[in-house]
């Protein structure tokens, strides 16, 4: 898929948050792309943790205007992945990340070629090479939608 974010003063490619790791620059980096892909249950977080990771991914999304966040929280009805997905939807729900998600679509609501994926597709085009490779009704995940936040000046 490439990289998604550029240093905007060496070029080297880097990651949304930190400092470049070729030349330290802490600005902002070039954003390539215009959805990420954000896998919370890597490393096994604990369910406070991972909203953590999401809060602070949310910020730095939202301040680079990114459009989309396809968020991998896992599934299963034990376990702590069990616990992130339940903790994920019920932060949406109560509309704790409603300053920068405008929508959010579970993944086992949006199969593949479903009605719902095409109603997605026809408001966030971009994202459909990036949930190509995503099985029908992937229960794992959740599209976050994000506003604009700048639409008033
Ligand atoms: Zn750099």
């Amino acid at each position: 898929m490439g990289h998604a974010f550029e240093c905007s003063e060496c070029g080297n490619p880097r990651n949304m948050m930190g400092s470049c790791q070729y030349c330290a620059s802490a600005s902002p980096p070039s954003v390539l792309v215009e959805a990420i892909e954000l896998n919370i249950k890597r490393g096994m977080p604990t369910v406070e943790a991972a909203l953590d990771t999401l809060t602070e991914h949310l910020r730095a999304a939202h301040e680079l205007k990114i459009k989309a966040i396809i968020l991998i929280h896992g599934y299963g009805s034990s376990g702590e992945g069990g616990h992130i997905k339940r903790a994920i939807h019920e932060a949406l729900e109560l509309n704790r990340y409603a300053d920068r998600v405008d929508e959010y679509f579970y993944g086992e609501n949006v199969p593949y070629g479903s009605p719902a994926y095409h109603e997605l597709m026809k408001k966030r085009p971009s994202l459909k090479r990036y949930l190509r490779h995503f099985k029908a009704s992937n229960a794992g995940m959740t599209v976050l939608l994000l506003g604009s936040g700048y639409r008033s000046a």
